[in-house]
């Protein structure tokens, strides 16, 4: 068993998820903070000093908020609703701090001084914690196809998001008779990410049509052919929901999202569909479009 301590900040499934998932000869003591003032350095999501596990709750929460990290790699960070987010910002760096100790007799030869430079050295440490992390993520999707995301975020995160629903919605009652004309455009982002969180919420589901063609590398911006191209392939797929209106949508789970690029190569490879650039029209073969929680290489 991991010793945890400041576990009352986080949902009880993700250390339960932790002790079941990292072996046991890498189990060491992890310790959650909550304070905004608590961090080893500005923007430090999580460190590991060699003997215990710091995760800094307020930095990873306020850059999962603003939808993406640095590093393509994390690009779960922006899939998906917000409890999608947190959850998987949350699972990223505590499995990228476990990764650390899971690699670190690979790192004999780094010292802390060439490390802290952050040139090739450091590359090489984070791309191992990194690689160790994107494995462990796979191999949980084959488990369960949610990440072992819980139904209800609760901890410091589950309050952050229930004052974020209630704020926008104190916002929508206020404005109603101007909704949703008068609202600015972040409000506007605000409450349409507000309606994606209560789908979700309802249904079990993660993710919209557009974050799974994003995992695929198919930007529903560039290519908006890609929408009717995933309807067609999402027969049996995915959650189908109909909201008060009675339009029906769809919604999915980051395990969904491997078999609709299998189904969606097929679609391809029979020449049924093309991804079509929106600009320029041209179709793009769509098998090289990356996608960074494939299979492909990462496990043996
Ligand atoms: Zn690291």
């Amino acid at each position: 068993m991991i010793a945890f301590h400041g576990d009352t900040c986080v949902p009880v499934e993700l250390c339960r998820l932790l002790s079941q998932t990292i072996p046991e000869e890498h189990h060491i003591p992890v310790v959650f903070h909550n304070r905004r003032t608590t961090y080893q350095s500005r923007g430090c999501r999580g460190s590991y000093n060699g003997h215990q596990i710091d995760i800094y709750l307020n930095q990873i929460f306020s850059s999962s908020d603003l939808a993406r990290g640095d590093d393509a790699d994390e690009l779960g960070w922006s899939l998906g609703s917000w409890s999608t987010k947190s959850w998987f910002a949350l699972l990223w760096v505590c499995y990228h701090e476990f990764g650390h100790v899971a690699t670190e007799d690979n790192c004999d030869d780094v010292s802390m001084d060439t490390y802290r430079k952050r040139g090739r050295e450091f590359k090489y440490v984070e791309n191992l914690a990194n690689d160790w992390t994107r494995r462990r993520l796979l191999e949980l999707r084959d488990h369960d196809k949610r990440l072992g995301q819980p139904r209800v975020m609760t901890g410091l995160f589950g309050a952050r998001l229930f004052r974020c629903m209630r704020w926008i919605e104190d916002r929508v009652r206020r404005n109603s008779s101007h909704f949703p004309k008068k609202f600015v455009e972040g409000e506007i982002g605000a409450t349409m990410s507000y309606i994606k969180e209560r789908r979700c919420q309802k249904t079990g589901g993660q993710l919209y049509a557009g974050d799974v063609l994003t995992a695929l590398g198919l930007d529903p911006h560039r290519f908006p052919n890609a929408y009717k191209a995933l309807k067609r392939v999402s027969t049996g797929l995915g959650i189908d929901y109909t909201d008060r209106a009675g339009r029906n949508h769809k919604l999915y789970t980051w395990g969904d999202i491997p078999i609709a690029r299998s189904r969606l190569n097929d679609l391809y490879r029979s020449g049924a569909w093309l991804p079509r650039e929106v600009s320029s029209g041209t179709p793009l073969p769509f098998e090289h479009q990356p996608d960074y929680y494939a299979e492909d290489g990462l496990v043996a």
